[in-house]
Formats: C-alpha cells, structure tokens, sequence
C-alpha cells in the first residue's frame, strides 16, 4: 500500500464506502478478506493515520456491483449534493463498483466535478494527486467489470449444470405442482391444482375449445393459478380470478406436466440487467422423468396437434352452438368449423378430410357455417310452435271426447247386465218348466245349453267393455311427453337458444356430401315432423 500523504486535514469530511456482494458470500475463499469488518478496519486504520475526520459509514450489503442503484451508495451521493462529505475511500476500485463505465464517470467526472477526493486505497487510486496511477483508474474499471462478467457466467453455469441433472430451479412451481419441503429441488404434485390440469387436457382433447374451458373454470369459481399459488401459502384472496384462453393454452403447452423438466427457456438479457428474454427451443434444457407425471406424453402431443390446427383458423371466443352436433354423414367423424382471418364468415368441413385430405379419405363437405345454423334454429322453432298448438287443440279435443267415449261405455256395460240377466231369468223359467213337467228333460237340456252358450258371449263382450272403460279412466300423459313440453316452454321463451338446449332436442346433425341435411331428434314427434318435410327443404343452401 503506497502512502498517501494528505495535506490540509481540516478541509476533508470523509465519507468511506463498505460493499459487500452476494458474489462475495459464494466465494469459497477470500470471503473472509472482503467481510464488512474487515474492509472498515482497514479504513478506519487510513484515516487514523491520516488524522482524517470521517463523517459517516455507507455499507452496502448483499448488493451486487455491476449495479449501481444501491441504497448506501445513493445516500452517499446525496450528502456529496448536500456537502456533508467532499472525500470518498473505499479498499479498492471494485468496491466503488464493476461496472466501468459508471466507474469511471465517477472517479473522472462526477467526483472532480463535486471537488470530491476519491481513493481507491489497495489500487493506489488518488484522484487528488496528479499520479500516474490515476491513468490506471479507467483501466482498473475495465479489468473489474471483466471479472463481474466471469462472476456472472460462472453462477449461469453452475445453474445450468443443476438444470441438466434434473434438479428444479425455477423460483416458483408450475401450476399443478409444488416443490418438495424437504427438497426444493424436487417437483411433488399439488393434488387441488393438478385435478384441474388433467380436466383441462381432457375437455380440450374432446373437442371443447380453450374459451369454452376457461369460461367454465371461471364460473365454477376455480382459483386461477396466481391465485391459487397465493391460497397454498395461507393467503385469502377476496375473488378467484378470471381464466382466459391465454391460461388455457400455456398449461396445455407446457411439457412439465408429463414428468420431464423443460429449464433454461429464459436468459438474462445480460450480467447488468433484470430483463428475461425468450431463449430458442434448442437452447432448453430438458430432462425426463423428473418429477411424477400428470398426464401422459401421448395426451400432451395430441394436444399440441390440436393447438397446432387451431392456430390461427379458429375463432376462439366464439363457442358455435352446433359445434359437438355436426357430424359427417360418409365418414361419421365430427364436422369442425373454423374461421379463416380474412374471410367474413365461418364454414363447417369434415374434419377427417381436414386431417387427411391429401389420402383422399372423404370430401370436404364444407357449407356456410351460419346459414346452416339459422335454418336449424328456424326449424326448431317452427317444430317447437307447432307441437305446442297441436298438443293444446288435442288437450282440448280430448277432454269432450273423452267424456263422450265413457258415457258409450257406461251404457254398453249396462245394456250387457241386463242382457245377462236376462239369459239367467230364461234359464230359472226353463228349470221351473221342467220341474211342472211342461217339458221334457232333454228339452231342458236341449235350451238350457243354448241359454248358457249366449250367456257367455255377453259376459265376455261386458267384461271387453268394462276393460275398455278401465283403460279411459287411467289413461294419462306419458313421461316423455311431459318432459318434451317442457322443454318446449323453456326453448320458445328464450331470445337466443344456448347450447345445451339445443342439444337435449337434437342428438347429431349430419351433413351428406350431397348437402342434405339429417337432424336425429331425441323426441319422436319432431323427428315424424321432419319425415313429413320435402327433401329438398332439408338440404343447406
Ligand atoms: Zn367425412
């Protein structure tokens, strides 16, 4: 250490500047030389030679150097603005900062400028002398900062050695898991979550879009992940967040789920900045098997086929009420439908010529979406008015029929009795005229027979008539027909018909190659409305 001699105490209100950095702490040696203790011994040591008089201490701990926007350091600057203090030491140039640039718009601007004296005491930096080792400041800045962007790769590098044993080192667990209290490197499901993913897979793998999922794991109240993150560490959230199709899609794309970690997707833009950048694909870091599966690799690509497809083609917001129902007449595989950008309406096509349309393996199919969708709903509510008239005209028709049918029934039953009375009267007259000898006994025989004959016809057209009555009386509405009107009821008072009512009146749509359309009711009487239609009444335009 060269001697500075200092001149003129009296003038100088010394500050002295203390840093010590998280680099400074993973150093395994050498640690114990940069300790905060140790760099203020060996100040206060100079400034006891010096016969200095210090005004305060400014230590900054735990803050890197290659920035400099650190609390002490501006404080420090500060009271130079303030003049509370004109000279700076800090143990050597590195303390002051890494970074050589704003190093050295410190020692050759900013503190001449503040006719502040700055020294650098193990560098033999004196901004107040006219020394050749000032030349050497700007030089010693750059060497510092070098060393910062060593540091820098150095830590980046043993990050991505733990990245490719498979040890997670992520800040925060992705949605579905939660990291190991016993090993933080360790991925373990968090069940709550990870019942949601396996939903979200499958309903996208169904065919439900990623809007129509997102809106329902809103309405069912499911915490979103940023809120479900912040429930697991005891936090209560007064809402539960609202999913969107963006959520959707980054848990479907994410290939964590399937056990295998995918680290080092973002970088540091560099060793001064906090900014993350996307880092290409063959830069990730992947390992399998790391952590238990949530769903499986053939689930997880087949989605991302799926997402592939729906790139751009698909309106995702819009939730087509037929969508589910549509169906290829040839091939029975689904009908998608899908909006092109640049197109003005939405089309339904066949979606294993889609898939295959270069085997020839069915015919597109395609027809204007909305048309189609118009002329069902227009349908639909022409059978729906119809049934409702008819089944009140019958409801009323019925009611004096009814009454009518069993009066005729009553009566036929009567006029049968007294039929068979009278058989029965015969038969007491013919036994008497037996027993006064007015006839033979074989002609009692002969008439009796006869008697008991016609008798029994008419016991047996009484007993038809009393079922028939029996039948009228109980007779009421079936179940199915109830439920139909029901929902009749529900279908006509609604302004725009929703998705799920459509689809408890229709079971498929499909659509032929030749554009005729087949709608299978559930309910027997609006598919016997449709037989009666005109074919051509039933194709789409
Ligand atoms: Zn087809």
């Amino acid at each position: 250490m060269r001697e500075n001699i200092i001149e003129n105490v009296q003038k100088y209100k010394v500050g002295i500047y203390i840093r010590l950095s998280k680099e400074d702490y993973e150093k395994p040696q050498g640690s114990e030389s940069e300790s905060v203790q140790n760099q203020r011994n060996l100040l206060i040591q100079y400034i006891k030679q010096n016969h200095l008089y210090i005004v305060d201490e400014y230590v900054d701990d735990g803050v890197s150097g290659t920035s400099f926007d650190r609390p002490e350091f501006n404080r420090m600057i500060q009271d130079i603005e303030n003049k509370k203090i004109n000279m700076i030491i800090t143990k050597d140039l590195s303390r002051l900062g890494r970074d050589y640039i704003m190093s050295g718009y410190y020692t050759e601007q900013y503190f001449p400028l503040h006719n502040v004296r700055y020294i650098a005491l193990l560098d033999n930096i004196d901004t107040y002398l006219d020394s050749s080792n000032n030349d050497i400041a700007p030089f010693k800045s750059i060497l510092n900062d070098m060393y910062a962007k060593d540091i820098s790769k150095k830590i980046k590098s043993v990050l991505k050695s733990k990245k490719e044993m498979g040890l997670f080192v992520g800040k925060e667990a992705p949605y579905g898991y939660q990291k190991d209290p016993n090993n933080k490197y360790q991925l373990i499901i968090d069940e709550s979550a990870a019942m949601i993913v396996r939903e979200i897979f499958e309903r996208y793998l169904n065919g439900d879009g990623t809007k129509i999922i997102a809106d329902d794991l809103s309405q069912r109240h499911v915490p979103i992940p940023s809120v479900h993150k912040k429930t697991n560490i005891g936090y209560k959230s007064p809402s539960y967040g609202l999913w969107n199709n963006t959520a959707i899609k980054r848990i479907l794309q994410n290939e964590e789920y399937t056990g295998c970690l995918v680290q080092n997707k973002y970088n540091k833009l560099n060793y001064k900045s906090k900014k993350l950048v996307h880092l290409p694909e063959e830069k990730w870091v992947k390992t399998e098997n790391t952590h238990e599966a949530i769903v499986d690799k053939k689930m997880w690509e087949r989605a991302q086929i799926l997402l592939e497809r729906s790139k751009g083609t698909r309106i995702r917001n819009y939730d087509y009420l037929l969508s589910g129902l549509l169906k290829c007449y040839e091939c029975k595989s689904a009908i998608g439908v899908s909006h092109k950008t640049g197109r003005s309406y939405s089309y339904g096509r066949c979606q294993r010529y889609t898939k295959y349309s270069k085997l020839g393996v069915c015919t597109p199919h395609s027809f204007n979406y909305f048309k189609l969708e118009e002329q069902i709903i227009n349908m639909l509510r022409d059978f729906c008015n119809i049934y409702s008239d008819k089944s009140r005209l019958q409801l009323v028709a019925s009611k004096s029929e009814r009454k009518d049918r069993e009066a005729e029934l009553k009566e036929k039953i009567e006029y049968y009795t007294n039929l068979e009375e009278k058989e029965n009267t015969k038969l007491e007259r013919l036994y008497d005229d037996m027993l006064d000898n007015l006839i033979s006994r074989e002609d009692y025989k002969r008439m009796s027979d006869k008697v008991v004959k016609n008798r029994e016809t008419i016991v047996q057209t009484k007993k038809s008539y009393e079922e028939q009555y029996e039948e009228y009386k109980s007779k009421t509405k079936s179940e199915d027909n109830k439920k139909l009107e029901k929902l009749i009821d529900e279908f006509l008072a609604m302004e725009n018909p929703t998705k799920e009512i459509i689809g408890q009146f229709i079971e498929k749509i499909e659509i032929h190659q030749d554009k005729q359309v087949d709608i299978h009711f559930r309910f027997q009487p609006f598919s016997e409305m449709m037989e009666s239609q005109n074919k051509d009444e039933r194709r789409y335009a």
